[in-house]
């Protein structure tokens, strides 16, 4: 029998199959491989290429938009939204519309054409994680954002358009449905109990242990109990936090070791999938509070959204998380870091 389960979060409802659960082996993909032919506009020597830096870490001395960074951020030379001008905020009729306002930045994190975020050593992804939140606490002193996310595409089937390892950033004068959606299910949650959902699952889980990937001292990762996707994964830290970009520093080292562990995880049981994930924040204004806890969601991409789940709203996820969270739990993997 499938199995209806209830995100409760955000009251989402998925269908899980259970009798004929699909295994790694059985999901069509094509893994990514960097092939690093043609121009790349992210490697050294083609700083010039890309729209002025915002920030680089790494050079010591020299001009900003040559060689010598470990992690660049520019602009993105075709942004989804205009860093110029005022919102216009107006109605016309019953319809809300404003300018298209935003941010849209990449972050290159590495100068290697050929690594990716699973191979890169711990101590790089760290500094990709400052770069985020360098970012984003910079973006916040302009008034008219209300919300940034941090989002990594990795492969041309999860919507990568360049191979060089890169994540984005866009800030955005809304807050997106998706997150006022969890937002607003959290919320309701610390009114009726007092304790923060997240903080409840984490305790739960740790103690029945079936949808654990891994954890370290400040970060738990697990299938959530009612996922959207085979394999999807959420990374959380232990202790209660409501924003991505204010923490200790000790965080975001412990941050940098799970999610390379997921990430080698993830290729050595799914032969490296294409994937992306999302930092999930509080919105600008709100960072400090008891209901939100930031996390992160980690998809591999398996499967295709397709008019059921346009329809509804819901999901059919072909893989239960408990085994999704079995595999990844026992993948033998080489030598880390
Ligand atoms: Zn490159
Ligand atoms: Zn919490
Ligand atoms: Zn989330």
């Amino acid at each position: 029998m499938p199995e209806l389960r209830k995100d409760p979060v955000t009251g989402r409802w998925v269908i899980i199959s259970t009798d004929r659960a699909k295994r790694p082996s059985d999901f069509v993909r094509d893994s990514v491989r960097i092939r690093g032919q043609g121009f790349c506009p992210f490697c050294y020597g083609n700083e010039s290429k890309t729209p002025s830096e915002v920030l680089a870490y790494g050079r010591n001395g020299g001009a900003p938009n040559t060689p010598g960074w470990t992690v660049r951020v520019v602009p993105n030379k075709y942004p989804a939204l205009g860093i110029e001008g005022d919102l216009d905020r107006e109605g016309e009729g019953l319809y809300d519309r404003m300018n298209g306002v935003g941010a849209h930045e990449v972050i290159i994190e590495t100068p290697d054409h050929c690594a990716t975020l699973a191979t890169l050593p711990e101590r790089s992804i760290e500094e990709v994680l400052w770069a985020y939140r360098d970012r984003v606490l910079d973006l916040k002193n302009d008034r008219r954002f209300r919300y940034a996310l941090i989002f990594k595409n990795h492969g041309d089937a999860a919507g990568a358009s360049l191979e060089h390892s890169h994540s984005q950033l866009i800030a955005l004068p809304i807050v997106p449905k998706r997150v006022r959606e969890e937002l607003d299910g959290a919320r309701h949650y610390f009114r009726e109990k007092e304790r923060c959902i997240f903080c409840d699952i984490i305790h739960q889980e740790s103690e029945s242990g079936a949808r654990v990937v891994g954890e370290n001292d400040l970060f738990i990762s697990l299938a959530p109990y009612a996922p959207r996707f085979p394999f999807e994964t959420w990374l959380l830290p232990k202790l209660h936090g409501s924003s991505f970009e204010n923490n200790q520093s000790s965080v975001y080292a412990a941050l940098a070791k799970i999610l390379k562990d997921n990430l080698m995880r993830l290729d050595a049981v799914l032969d490296y999938p294409a994937y992306n994930f999302m930092v999930h924040t509080s919105p600008v204004g709100e960072e400090t509070n008891e209901h939100y806890h930031w996390h992160i969601e980690l998809m591999p991409k398996l499967t295709k959204v397709a008019g059921f789940e346009w329809g509804t709203g819901f999901y059919i996820c072909p893989t239960p998380p408990e085994e999704s969270a079995r595999f990844l739990r026992e993948a033998h993997l080489g030598v880390s870091t």
